[in-house]
């Protein structure tokens, strides 16, 4: 698959606001927030979508959440309450085939969530 503008930031080619690394993911600030907390936590291998996904990377998916669960905690949300997505596809809003997670936290969420594209067309 193409290099994305991930692998970029895992490279330190393009700057982004990191806020986490280790051997096998990173996690950064979205450029464009959908939310007063917006993280993103990726998988340093590239691996396009969820559809990409190889049996033996369970562990490493497991990994992300498990790295959002701890970066939740840190920042206090825990208890209030925070959402973890990771879209995968076109119809899902997917614009980065890198795959990730994005952590959405610091206020009420709505769901659905999204915007009907198909009422706006
Ligand atoms: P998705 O639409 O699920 O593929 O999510 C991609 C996300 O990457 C979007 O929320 C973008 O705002 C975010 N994004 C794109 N480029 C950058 C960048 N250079 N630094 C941080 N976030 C980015």
């Amino acid at each position: 698959m193409a290099e994305t503008i991930f692998d970029k930031i895992i490279n330190r080619e393009i700057p982004a606001d990191i806020v986490y690394e280790d051997d096998q993911s990173l996690a950064f600030k979205d450029i464009n927030p959908q939310a007063p907390v917006h993280l993103l936590i990726i998988p340093k291998v590239r691996i396009a979508t969820i559809n990409d996904l190889k049996d033996d990377q369970e562990t490493l998916i497991g990994h992300l959440f498990t790295v959002a669960r701890d970066l939740a905690r840190e920042m206090g949300f825990d208890e209030s309450g925070y959402r973890v997505v990771m879209n995968c596809g076109e119809q899902a809003g997917q614009t980065v085939f890198h795959l990730h997670l994005h952590l959405l936290a610091g206020k009420p969420l709505g769901w659905p969530p999204y915007t009907d594209r198909m009422k706006q067309a």
